[in-house]
């Protein structure tokens, strides 16, 4: 074996943190099988090698309008162009009602910058809905940068709106919204959106509040490897003193179609190796969660390189949008995660 791959397998091996250098290194260079199976070891710090969890949930897509102006967007419209919507509390349910008939359990929400919703908008909303489907289900209900953006509509700032959400009744938002968590990057593609440094205030202060938070990335646009980097880094230095740990990770990947930006997919097989590298450096967050949303099957082969999780999404218009298909045959993909020798069980969400 190569001397520097040994010299990473040693830590990964001891439980030691491995280097942003040392992450390049991996990506770069090493083996497809020697990535799979370092990412395997880190993996076996929180979950047995062959077993993965799953749930089925929905991505309530409540509006599309929004004033941000995300080059990479498909989904988006400005308040004044054609085929906005701003869906009622009735549609919400039906859409929620929707996900019951598949047995889904998660409901996470997700839409634009509206430049007329207030936090206290939102809270109401939520809370009528919580108050509809009881225990029954869990909600994810805003991402950190619709709440970010809510926030400043409102004259709020994120400790006084964290304890607004708190006080209705929220329990989780979603770490959505990141894609790249670098400057440059967000200069390039998403300059109305947020700056990094304000994205982890945020999410402090939803932390701090007692509410739970995820993380998220998303990769393939344009953005280079120090990029990507940055981004695990960032994240990896807040998990270390966030005031309650984020419990899980997600990566997805870029869709070209119908936006600005447009550009060419990544492989798969990028994607698999950018995930065990994820898995190897963010050595603090239990839950790394594979794709199947932008990767479908393939997103089952994750689970050999460091991931021990994924949802079975019923919908999502941001990224169908963007050119993602969903399939509702979950047999089939639950069988590409058996055949891949793993053993999947229905889990509850994570606990706050
Ligand atoms: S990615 Fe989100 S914030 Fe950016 S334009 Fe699309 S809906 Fe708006």
């Amino acid at each position: 074996m190569d001397q520097h791959l040994k010299d990473i397998a040693s830590k990964v091996n001891n439980g030691t943190r491995i280097t942003r250098s040392e992450a390049a290194w991996l990506f770069k260079e090493a083996p497809d099988q020697a990535l799979a199976e370092l990412a395997t070891k880190a993996k076996r710090r929180f979950h047995a090698d062959d077993t993965a969890t799953y749930l089925i949930m929905a991505i309530v897509n409540y509006t599309n309008v929004c004033v941000a102006k995300c080059d990479y967007c498909s989904f988006y419209r400005l308040p004044h162009q054609a085929g906005t919507y701003l869906l009622n509390f009735d549609q919400v349910c039906e859409r929620i009602d929707a996900l019951r008939t598949f047995g889904g359990t998660l409901v996470a929400f997700n839409g634009g910058f509206h430049p007329k919703l207030q936090l206290t908008d939102y809270a109401e909303l939520f809370s009528r809905v919580r108050s509809r489907y009881g225990a029954d289900l869990e909600f994810f209900e805003m991402t950190v940068a619709e709440f970010m953006f809510s926030c400043k509509l409102s004259k709020l700032s994120y400790d006084e709106g964290a304890s607004i959400l708190k006080a209705a009744g929220t329990r989780w938002v979603t770490g959505g919204g990141a894609e790249i968590l670098d400057d440059a990057f967000r200069m390039r593609h998403s300059p109305g959106k947020f700056k990094v440094a304000d994205y982890f205030k945020a999410q402090n202060a939803i932390l701090a509040a007692g509410l739970g938070s995820t993380a998220t990335q998303v990769i393939g646009f344009d953005e280079s490897l120090d990029e990507r980097l940055n981004h695990l880094e960032a994240l990896r230095t807040f998990q270390d003193s966030a005031p309650r740990k984020l419990p899980s990770f997600l990566c997805w990947t870029y869709k070209p179609w119908n936006n600005e930006l447009g550009g060419h997919e990544i492989s798969s097989h990028e994607y698999l190796r950018w995930l065990a590298i994820c898995r190897i450096f963010l050595d603090n967050i239990e839950h790394i969660r594979t794709s199947v949303l932008t990767q479908n099957e393939a997103a089952l082969e994750g689970l050999k390189f460091g991931a021990n999780d994924f949802d079975l999404p019923t919908e999502d218009e941001v990224t169908q949008k963007a050119g993602s298909t969903i399939s509702h045959d979950f047999e089939r993909i639950l069988s590409a995660a058996r055949g891949a020798g793993f053993t999947v069980r229905y889990r509850k969400p994570f606990p706050l």
